[in-house]
């Protein structure tokens, strides 16, 4: 048997290159989504999780030109509630909300599209099956082009241009990743976030890219749109900000307050919305309270622009055509890191 080698966002880095650009703000970082009005300015959006989006999270993500997805861990009437909370926030919203591809997902697609929703989020863990390809077509009959596809997770080129053939309009690109996900652990399966955006890259379908799973910081964020994603979905690096759902714990000791963060196939998550746990492929936590998701974005949105500085690129589609990776060892991992932290 054959083993194909793969790399990771740590084990490679973006060589710098001539640049003629005065300021970052120069620098366009738009993204247009099929069969959506307008463009995004920030390629950010956030991930479908009940602790990451609901009506806040949506608001702000749409206020800062990214797209927030509302999660599907509820009711219809509960998801539909959450739809009507954030278009009362902010009437121009501009918001995606998830559904699975079995059960009630069409009960819950007609009912979201009748509450305004236009981009519907294909939400599921092995998004190469058979019922993506059935829900896809169901979604595109019953809605035609008013509205935009968003389906996965998927990990390989053969995957990514099925779903793109089965109606996809973007395309989650990620499997085991994420932060926290125990799939790899739990199934021996999954690729590097890294290597399915660079093996997904290549597909001729015209498809929007989005890499999940996995995405630490501004620098990852760079690293994956390089490698030829169009935008990037993010979990724990908006988790714990003011506009996730969820209480904030406090504590007697008079520790820093904090939130729950949890995968969605965690043992926890699964109790809490269908009652019954399956196979446990997440991980629950909780994370330091991170004050206002809006300062998170601005500090990313700023990484990403100087990363496409470095490269000389205007555009994300100018930093896909001239950027060049190098791999680099553990020892290179360390000294890209701030390694005076690690002196006592
Ligand atoms: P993060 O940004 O690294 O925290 O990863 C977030 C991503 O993890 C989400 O967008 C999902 O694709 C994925 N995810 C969410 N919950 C789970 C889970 O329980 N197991 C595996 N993956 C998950």
């Amino acid at each position: 048997m054959k083993i194909k080698s793969s790399v990771c966002f740590d084990d490679v880095l973006l060589v710098p290159k001539y640049s003629n650009i005065r300021s970052r703000k120069d620098i366009s970082l738009g993204l247009c989504l099929k069969n959506v009005e307008g463009t995004f300015s920030l390629p950010i959006v956030s991930a479908p999780m009940d602790t990451v989006t609901g009506p806040e999270m949506t608001s702000a993500m749409s206020t800062a030109g990214g797209l927030g997805i509302l999660h599907r861990y509820n009711t219809i009437e509960e998801q539909v509630d959450l739809v009507l909370e954030a278009t009362a926030l902010q009437p121009d919203l501009r918001f995606g909300a998830a559904v699975g591809v079995t059960g009630d997902f069409k009960e819950r697609s007609v009912a979201l599209y009748t509450a305004g929703c236009r981009i519907f989020c294909l939400d599921v863990a092995h998004g190469h099956h058979f019922l993506m390809k059935d829900a896809l077509k169901f979604l595109r009959g019953a809605f035609g082009k008013e509205v935009h596809l968003m389906a996965g997770n998927i990990a390989t080129l053969r995957a990514f241009n099925d779903l793109a053939d089965w109606g996809a309009d973007s395309i989650r690109v990620g499997v085991g990743g994420g932060s926290i996900c125990s799939t790899r652990i739990q199934t021996g399966h999954g690729v590097p976030t890294l290597q399915s955006v660079i093996d997904c890259a290549i597909s001729d379908r015209d498809v929007v890219l989005i890499a999940d799973g996995g995405i630490k910081n501004s620098g990852d964020m760079v690293k994956a749109l390089a490698a030829g994603a169009d935008a990037v979905m993010c979990g724990s690096l908006l988790a714990g900000t003011e506009e996730t759902p969820g209480l904030v714990l406090r504590s007697s000791g008079g520790e820093p307050p904090r939130k729950v963060y949890r995968g969605m196939a965690s043992r926890e998550a699964q109790k809490a919305w269908r009652g019954k746990v399956g196979s446990v492929e997440g991980v629950a936590t909780t994370v330091p309270l991170r004050g206002p998701v809006g300062n998170v974005l601005h500090d990313l949105e700023w990484g990403i622009r100087s990363g496409l500085s470095y490269t000389g690129a205007r555009t994300i589609s100018e930093l896909q055509s001239t950027a060049t990776f190098v791999k680099q060892t553990s020892s290179g991992a360390m000294e890209s890191s701030t390694h005076i932290m690690n002196k006592v």
